[in-house]
């Protein structure tokens, strides 16, 4: 069975065509700059990339160029577009009505398109995408998978915020909680490393990128989850805030004239590792100026670590134990310092890392990082949420 995933963002569509009797990616690529220009990264298993750049409109005609990609005699792997048995999407929010991933039909569009209110930035690029699929490969199974589905059995203690609770039942206002692929596909993938079954055991896994955000997982179900109504909730990550006292925002408005739009900026783009230290937003280079006694750097480093721990304490306190903590994502896969300052003094926890072992990892598979002895395992695990979307997509297409 060969399974497309999309992943359409404002401006770009990213894809990878998945050969599911291997598990293999035989292709994959990404359209930037749609709508704006057009450029195509497109890469064949084994072979160079190839690169163009090519008037991209909208999401359909970006599409059109990644089937006739994949189609073709020279950059392609199928011979035609009827060997793509499904194509699986990629959807941030599926609100509080769509609770696992499902077969795309009008309706299912339809409510998307009713919540885009709440999520405004990636739901009308991935209903064009979706739009532009039905077009173009009407006689395909179509499969929304969403970011949000993982949460949609935590508790309303943990997902209604302590406001008016009218904001809830009319506006929608509460928490959904994102990134939740991975957290489902890096909690399974532990429990199949271990050789234990997930209904036994305590997770907190921290996926740990330019966004980040942390999930308590027990008996293989999310219980809690740092990000909440949008992915700007929870701990400080490359451009964003993460949790802060809210009256920040208004004080901002009051006193400096900032319009909510200017605030959410600031709070978005300009906030967080880049905000803190000055420099940048991205891990490797405030690791590297906290090492050279950049003051700034430092203390953004350290909100970061400390931020990481508080989740980890407050979900072992909610799950009344811990068996297992995993690293996943651009920092939790390569950042060896992140992970040893948040395992730093956490014997409380059970967690103890073996520091040899987590400077001297294997990049690429699951990872074992366990002091001997220690109550807690401490794993990295490479995130794949594109396989994951492949999986559920043959699983929905095989019904
Ligand atoms: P992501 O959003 O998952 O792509 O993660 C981006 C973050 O991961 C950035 O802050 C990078 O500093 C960090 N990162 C990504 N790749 C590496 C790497 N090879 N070594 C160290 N840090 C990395």
């Amino acid at each position: 069975m060969k399974i497309l995933v999309l992943n359409a963002g404002s401006s770009s569509l990213k894809y990878q065509l998945f050969d599911m009797e291997s598990g293999a990616v035989q292709a994959k690529g990404t359209c930037e700059r749609i709508g704006a220009g057009g450029t195509v990264t497109h890469k064949r298993s084994g072979a160079e990339p190839y690169f163009e750049e090519i008037d991209l409109p909208n999401h359909g005609v970006a599409l059109e160029r990644v089937l006739s990609l994949l189609t073709s005699a020279e950059y392609g792997v199928i011979a035609s577009v009827k060997e793509i048995d499904a194509v699986g999407h990629r959807v941030a929010h599926g609100g509080e009505q769509l609770k696992t991933s499902t077969k795309i039909t009008e309706s299912v569009i339809k409510y998307l398109e009713s919540i885009v209110p709440i999520n405004p930035l990636h739901g009308p690029p991935a209903i064009a995408g979706m739009k532009a699929c039905l077009s173009l490969m009407p006689d395909v199974v179509q499969v929304a998978v969403f970011d949000t589905s993982f949460y949609s059995e935590i508790e309303d203690f943990r997902y209604v915020y302590p406001i008016p609770y009218e904001f809830y039942e009319q506006d929608h206002i509460r928490r959904y909680g994102f990134h939740g692929t991975s957290h489902r596909y890096v909690s399974a993938e532990l429990a199949k490393v271990l050789g234990k079954p997930i209904e036994e055991l305590k997770i907190i896994t921290c996926h740990l990128g330019n966004g980040s955000s942390i999930t308590a997982v027990d008996g293989g179900k999310a219980i809690d989850t740092s990000m909440g109504f949008t992915p700007q909730e929870g701990i400080a990550m490359g451009t964003r805030s993460g949790s802060i006292d809210p009256t920040v925002v208004t004080y901002l408005m009051k006193t400096k004239g900032y319009s909510a739009q200017e605030v959410e900026d600031i709070l978005n783009k300009k906030s967080g590792l880049l905000g803190v230290s000055g420099i940048s937003n991205d891990c490797r280079n405030i690791t590297a100026a906290a090492k050279e006694g950049n003051k700034r750097a430092e203390l953004a480093f350290k909100i970061l670590v400390n931020g990481i721990k508080k989740h980890i304490g407050a979900y072992a306190a909610e799950m009344n134990g811990l068996d297992a903590l995993v690293f996943t994502a651009g920092i939790g896969e390569n950042q060896a310092n992140i992970r040893e300052a948040v395992c730093e003094n956490m014997s409380l926890f059970g967690i103890e890392i073996d520091k040899e072992k987590n400077e001297n990892f294997t990049r690429g598979i699951p990872f074992d990082i366990t002091k001997e002895g220690a109550r807690v395992a401490t794993w990295i695990i490479p995130t794949d949420e594109e396989y994951m979307i492949a999986i559920d997509t043959q699983k929905l297409a095989q019904q």
